[in-house]
């Protein structure tokens, strides 16, 4: 097949991430990838700004990761996990509930991010209605989050951005708060909690949980929070009798420059998800984790058990390679990097304030925003990108770089510099 034939067969018969059939954005063919460099297959190297969606922390090719990965596909790449257990799953379940809030006991290994979230809300039920309150079957959440596109998922997404309307009828209605006035830096104002302590003084008696991504919003709104609401929070749920849900799929594993985003306000949740750089972006794997007395109530129930159980669950490759990625997270300088690239990334996104286009550019740890005044054009947005010899994938009115950690300063200069350039560009045409 010839780029061009393949590019035409993808364009016939392949849905892309929210993208027409009828009017498809232009896809770019990728031959390989490795360290921060993609390189298509007409020989353009890119120099990547998203991970590939938060996941890609190490860059890609890793030969620590590959080594993983082919000494487990040696031994087997799966095996049930319905009366079967392994070394990958048991090791890795190991590695991670040390690294997390100090209750997390009890880990469900799920598919996909989104599973990770369902696995969550259908926990906070079950643990309700073992526990005599079935009417407590409602979510909370704040606007502007995303929790992925699974159906319950999808309910506890943003209502604008998430389109709820599409999908009225059939989508559960959630509980939405406004998102937290106070941001990440500014001293907290009680007023921020308001709204909060209003619902749950009001509907606390059918509100299961209330489900949260910890100080970053991510694909909802790029947006950085108290971590006094987070307290605040829990001390609420407490009061309340709610559980708390924390979504680090995209906040974990160093991203807001803690390993954890929970770490920055030091409060627990109840079930807490991760996902995305678990595997360090190798495959798809997520987890769900809660203590034992919510996984011992959900247990003494009605059904017994908790009702779920993917076919691929703890699958034994992506398990081996989410160790394998841990420990070279861990083994390495991650917060010194973060640090840096978060120096690095005030510093030369700074100038973008500037342009007319530019409605405010922030930073937390290895995440920098460009927040426009109005939608960028995609398209135009994508090619101009990739000219510049850089891989950025704006969305709505955000412009965003989350490169892998270990970027150098050169390669993060040329990622921030072609960003400048394209958005003076369009400011200025
Ligand atoms: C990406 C994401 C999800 C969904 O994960 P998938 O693996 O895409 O299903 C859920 N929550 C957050 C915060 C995310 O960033």
């Amino acid at each position: 097949m010839t780029t061009n034939e393949l590019l035409q067969y993808d364009r016939d018969h392949i849905w892309h991430p929210y993208t027409s059939t009828i009017n498809p954005l232009p896809v770019y063919p990728v031959a390989c990838a490795e360290g921060v460099t993609i390189t298509l297959m007409d020989g353009t190297r890119l120099i990547d700004g998203m991970s590939s969606w938060w996941a890609a922390v190490h860059g890609y090719n890793h030969p620590v990761l590959n080594a993983a990965a082919r000494a487990q596909l040696e031994k087997m790449s799966h095996v049930m996990f319905g009366g079967f257990t392994h070394e990958p799953a048991v090791e890795l379940a190991a590695r991670l509930l040390p690294l997390l809030p100090p209750s997390m006991d009890k880990v469900f290994f799920a598919d996909s991010g989104s599973v990770a979230i369902e696995v969550a809300m259908k926990m906070a039920i079950q643990y309700w209605q073992s526990g005599g309150r079935p009417r407590k079957h409602k979510f909370a959440t704040i606007q502007s989050g995303y929790h992925g596109d699974t159906w319950h998922a999808m309910s506890v997404c943003d209502p604008v951005t998430g389109m709820h309307g599409l999908f009225s009828g059939s989508l559960p209605v959630q509980y939405f708060l406004p998102q937290p006035s106070v941001r990440f830096h500014e001293p907290w104002d009680e007023r921020a909690i308001e709204p909060l302590c209003d619902l749950l003084e009001k509907h606390a008696d059918d509100i299961a949980a209330l489900i949260l991504e910890p100080i970053v919003q991510g694909a909802g709104g790029m947006y950085f929070y108290s971590p006094q609401y987070l307290v605040r929070a829990r001390e609420l749920c407490d009061l309340y009798g709610v559980l708390l849900i924390f979504d680090e799929i995209a906040t974990g594993f160093g991203r807001t420059g803690k390993l954890f985003a929970w770490e920055h306000a030091g409060v627990e949740p109840d079930i807490m998800c991760v996902g995305k750089a678990l595997t360090g972006g190798y495959m798809t794997l997520s987890a769900t984790i809660t203590t034992q007395p919510i996984a011992d109530q959900i247990c003494s129930g009605e059904a017994g058990c908790f009702m779920h159980g993917p076919t691929f669950m703890g699958n034994p490759l992506a398990c081996a390679i989410a160790s394998a990625s841990i420990s070279l997270l861990l083994a390495s300088p991650w917060q010194e990097k973060v640090k840096r690239i978060e120096r690095q990334l005030r510093q030369e996104l700074a100038p973008a304030s500037e342009l007319p286009g530019v409605a405010e550019v922030r930073v937390l740890g290895a995440i920098g925003v460009v927040e426009m005044k109005r939608p960028v054009d995609m398209a135009v947005l994508q090619r101009r990108f990739v000219e510049e010899g850089i891989w950025v994938r704006p969305f709505g009115k955000l412009v965003y770089l989350m490169p892998p950690f270990v970027i150098t300063s050169e390669e993060l200069t040329r990622l921030t510099t072609g960003l400048l350039h394209v958005l003076s560009d369009q400011s200025h045409g």
